[in-house]
Formats: structure tokens, C-alpha cells, sequence
């Protein structure tokens, strides 16, 4: 089903913003929720579009993918170039959609851009065809792997990051060489299609992204449409529904989920820097950051500090409304069962519409709404503990498992690798996710696979395996002419290379 109707409209009984029907086409609004005005209308994909936008897309695919690496890292170089030369074109309309700052939008377009270099540049090096050591029984073989592309991938992204998110997948995916089906989300449908231009006008050969929108169902039929792969991002609960809808045709998928990311402050840590990071990490795109920080767990003998420091800093956080207005409300009961439990309130914002000022609450009893649900709002919870031990315990507490942050002196490493995620910042916050070598993904409810660097790459792809054979073996072990005697020389080769006992 839609989305709640944003701000300035009303939900029509059914169909959520769906607002006529034309030609048998039905459409719906995307708006800007500064203003609730409408910024384009887009078509509500059926089931068939998806189909024929599957079918179209296999068969650029075969074109795309007999380019070979170079073919394809030239033409996605040439996207790139286009996606600088028209930044704040496509940043206006993330702006238009998400309500963020436009600064935002650009940085968000900035770490694209430098995803889509890392993943053109570097496929053929993680993918290329490799030789792989046969060894004793196979020493008359070459052996090799070979990454080929899946053909097409969906790709199902939600709004937070329209840009940076689905990039992730989309980049990866083409750069291994693998067209794309992309179902952006009902609030960002004219982000997709932007992308989707800029590239079709760097690379006019073919279509290699075909965008389908509209609202759960065409995503859901794109689940269904016989795609290689579904790259989704997005809820847990609705991860659960893809990977439910998928099973039915065996289509692999990977799951991005929701975070409740903890920063571990140690006794050591730089307070000003593990504040600022805290501030940031927290309030910036209005709390609605996957990898945002919602829980901070800080050493009680540097709290008082750490917490005066984090005060004085939130009156500059700047980030525009919630994009979806419905987080409000989720917000909201947050902040009530916090203060229910005995949270003491330390930043008090006021929640007005889908203007959310920023909240910060102290000792949040660990059973709370706000230390267990994902928020996905401008709310930091800071709970004091004993020692950074304590720390990693409640860290480690959530079912899910996306990033974290860690400031801390000499055992900052040694935190870090405790934390049972899939990502850590260490003296820094979210810095994984613009280091387009580091493979991004979680564990837990917050999903499975990866995407960016070398593991995002082979994400979208079949490890294909080649045993070529260079000669015949002396002794022939898998042919019926085999014989005692050569079964006999096989066990004494073998206990020569692996029946020895090292002292
Ligand atoms: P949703 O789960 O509501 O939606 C994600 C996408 O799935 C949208 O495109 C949505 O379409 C589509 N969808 C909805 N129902 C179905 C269905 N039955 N089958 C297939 N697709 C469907 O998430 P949000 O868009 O609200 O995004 C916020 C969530 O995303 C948060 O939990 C956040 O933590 C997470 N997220 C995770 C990231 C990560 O990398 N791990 C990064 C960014 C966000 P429609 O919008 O039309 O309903």
C-alpha cells in the first residue's frame, strides 16, 4: 500500500496520492514536503510494465555485457563526468523530494560519483578471470574463476538517500556488468528518473537503468519478474516481504535494512570530536540515516562532559523536515516512552508537523522503545556506563547489526572489533560509507550481502569456475582404466603430502 500523503494533501480513500488516470495509465504525485506542493506526476507501473521493462533491460544487457570491461568502464566513466557537469540539476530535485538542505544533497551526489569511479575502474580487476592454484590431484589443470554478470538486477531503494543508497547497488551492478530494473521509492520517483536520464544521455547506445514506478506493488512485481538478482533497500519488515516474495522463484536477493547504530564514547576519547561526531551521526537528514547514530553509550567518568558538549552543539544542527511525515509520530512515541521509563531530557525539540527539532535524552532505560526500534528520527539517546566493556554489551544488544562508531585512544581497534555489525567508524562517524573500497551491509535484521568495494562488486555477479585440462594424468583415477597400481601410487603421493604430522 502507499505511504501516508505527505504534508498539504489528503489521502484519497484507496489509492494514497494516486491522483488520475489517463489513457488507462493510472499516476501519482511526488511532492515536496517543505511545502506539500507537487513537484512531477509519475506513472503507476502494473505488473506487465515491470515485465517489459525486465525484458528490455536483458536485452541491453547482452549488449552491455559483450562491451567486456573496458567497453563498459569508458562508458560509465562517461556517466560519471556527466553526473559532476550536472550535480545540482539532480540535486535540486533530491532537494524537491526529500526536503533536505541542498548541501546535503550534494554531498550525497559526491559519494555517488565516487562509487561510480571506484566500481567502473576496478571491475576488472576484482572480476577478471583468474587463475587459481590446482593443486596435487589437479596439477595436469589450469584452473581459473571468472565473475559473469547475473543480467538484469532490481534494484529497490527507499528515500532517505535517493541518490547515495540505490547507487550503491545500480553502480556495482552495471560496472559488473549487469543492466538494471530500478523501483525507486513512491517519495523520490523523480530522483530515479533523473539518474536514469544522465546516464541514458552519457551512454544513448542503450537503456542500461529502466526505472518503474509507483508504489509497493511494482516493487514487488519486479520480485517476480524473473530479474538475476534483487538488490533491495529499505525496512526490515519489508526486506522480510521481498525475500518472502523472491523465495517463490528461487531469485537471489540482497538485503539492506534498518540500523539502531550505538557510538561507543570511551574514558579516553576525544570529547569535542566524539561530540561533534555524535551531533552529526544523529541529526543530520533529520535522523532518517540507516547508518545514523541513535544510541551513544559513554564512560561515566568523561558523561558529564561529553553531554554538556553535545548540548552546546545541537542548536547549529540544520537539516529541513522529515521527508516522510508519519516518522513524526514514530518520533514522538519514542520521545514519550523514553521520558515514561525515566529518561531525563537533555535537549528538549519540539515536534511540530514534520518539523522535528533535534531531542537528546539521558539514561534511557534499555527496555525502551528508543533504545530497541529503530527511530529513524532526530533523537540521541545517552546512557552512561561503567566502562567501555559495558559499552559493547548493550551495543551488541539489538537484533540488528548495521554500523557504529567508536572514540576511544589506544583500544579504539580492539572495541571495534567486538562490535557485531558490519560496519565501524573510529574516531570518526558514518566515514565507512565514502570509502568506496569498504564493503557496506549488516548483519542481523539489518539484512545480508554487500554492497560497495570489491565484495559489492562480486555481489552481482556467479563465481563461474574453469578446470582446463593442460595434459593427461599418469595415473588415472577417474576413468574405469584405472588400476590397483595406480590407486596405489595415488595413496602413497597423498600420504606423502598430507600424512605427515608437524612437530
Ligand atoms: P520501505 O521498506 O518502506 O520501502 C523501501 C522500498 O521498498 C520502497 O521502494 C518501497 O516502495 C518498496 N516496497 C514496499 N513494499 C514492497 C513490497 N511488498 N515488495 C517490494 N518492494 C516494496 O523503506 P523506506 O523507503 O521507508 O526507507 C527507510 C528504511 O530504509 C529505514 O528502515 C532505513 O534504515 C532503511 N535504509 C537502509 C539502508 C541500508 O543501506 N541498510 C540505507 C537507507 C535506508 P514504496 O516507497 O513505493 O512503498
Amino acid at each position: 500500500m502507499p505511504k501516508q500523503a505527505r504534508a498539504g494533501r489528503s489521502a484519497p480513500p484507496t489509492l494514497g496520492f494516486v491522483t488520475s488516470t489517463v489513457a488507462g495509465e493510472q499516476t501519482f504525485d511526488s511532492l515536496d514536503p517543505r511545502t506539500g506542493a507537487v513537484v512531477a506526476s509519475h506513472p503507476v507501473h502494473t505488473a506487465e510494465d515491470v515485465r517489459t521493462a525486465v525484458r528490455r533491460a536483458e536485452e541491453a544487457a547482452r549488449w552491455w555485457r559483450g562491451l567486456g570491461f573496458d567497453g563498459r568502464r569508458t562508458r560509465l566513466l562517461a556517466w560519471k563526468k556527466a553526473l559532476v557537469a550536472r550535480l545540482d540539476e539532480v540535486a535540486a530535485v533530491v532537494v524537491a523530494e526529500t526536503g533536505k538542505p541542498l548541501d546535503d544533497a550534494r554531498l550525497e551526489l559526491v559519494l555517488a560519483i565516487d562509487h561510480v569511479d571506484w566500481a567502473a575502474t576496478h571491475a576488472k580487476k576484482v572480476l577478471g578471470r583468474r587463475s587459481v592454484n590446482p593443486g596435487l590431484l589437479g596439477a595436469n589443470q589450469a584452473a581459473s574463476v571468472g565473475y559473469p554478470p547475473l543480467g538484469v538486477v532490481g534494484v529497490i531503494g527507499p528515500w532517505n538517500y535517493p541518490v547515495f543508497t540505490p547507487m550503491g547497488s545500480i553502480a556495482y551492478a552495471l560496472a559488473a556488468g549487469n543492466t538494471v530494473v530500478f523501483k525507486p521509492s513512491e517519495l523520490t520517483p523523480g530522483v530515479g528518473e533523473i539518474l536514469a536520464r544522465t546516464l541514458h544521455d552519457a551512454v544513448p547506445e542503450r537503456a542500461l537503468v529502466e526505472v518503474v514506478t509507483g508504489f509497493g506493488e511494482t516493487g514487488a512485481a519486479l520480485c517476480g519478474a524473473g530479474v538475476g538478482k534483487i538488490a533491495f533497500t529499505g525496512s526490515t519488515a519489508t526486506g522480510k516481504r521481498v525475500m518472502a516474495a523472491c523465495a517463490e522463484t528461487l531469485t537471489p536477493v540482497l538485503i539492506e535494512c534498518g540500523g539502531k547504530d550505538a557510538m561507543v564514547v570511551a574514558a579516553d576519547a576525544d570529547l569535542d570530536a566524539a561530540a561533534d561526531a555524535a551531533v552529526w551521526g544523529g541529526m543530520s537528514n533529520a535522523g532518517q540515516t540507516c547508518v545514523g547514530v541513535e544510541r551513544v553509550y559513554v564512560v561515566e567518568q568523561v558523561a558529564d562532559e561529553f553531554v554538556a558538549k553535545v548540548a552546546a552543539l545541537v542548536p547549529s544542527a540544520h537539516y529541513g523536515p522529515m521527508t516522510m511525515p508519519s516518522q513524526a509520530d514514530v518520533v514522538r512515541r519514542h520521545v514519550a516512552d523514553a521520558i515514561a521509563k525515566g529518561g531525563r531530557v537533555v535537549v528538549e525539540g519540539s515536534i511540530e508537523g514534520n518539523v522535528v527539532d533535534p531531542v537528546v535524552i539521558l539514561d534511557v532505560p534499555e527496555d525502551s522503545v528508543a533504545v530497541t526500534e529503530e527511530t529513524f528520527g532526530p533523537l540521541l539517546v545517552v546512557n552512561r556506563v561503567p566502562d567501555a566493556a559495558e559499552a559493547v554489551r548493550r551495543a551488541n544488544a539489538t537484533g540488528y547489526g548495521l554500523g557504529a562508531s567508536v572514540f576511544a585512544g589506544a583500544g579504539a581497534m580492539r572495541i571495534a572489533e567486538s562490535l557485531r555489525c558490519g560496519m565501524v567508524s573510529v574516531n570518526g562517524v558514518i566515514s565507512f560509507a565514502g570509502i568506496p573500497a569498504l564493503p557496506f551491509g549488516g548483519v542481523g535484521d539489518s539484512g545480508f550481502g554487500r554492497i560497495h568495494g570489491a565484495d559489492g562488486l562480486r555481489e552481482f555477479t556467479r563465481p563461474q569456475a574453469i578446470a582446463r585440462q593442460r595434459f593427461a594424468l599418469p595415473v588415472p583415477v577417474t576413468s574405469f582404466t584405472r588400476t590397483a597400481a595406480h590407486m596405489r601410487t595415488l595413496l602413497t603421493l597423498v600420504a606423502a603430502r598430507h600424512g605427515r604430522t608437524l612437530r
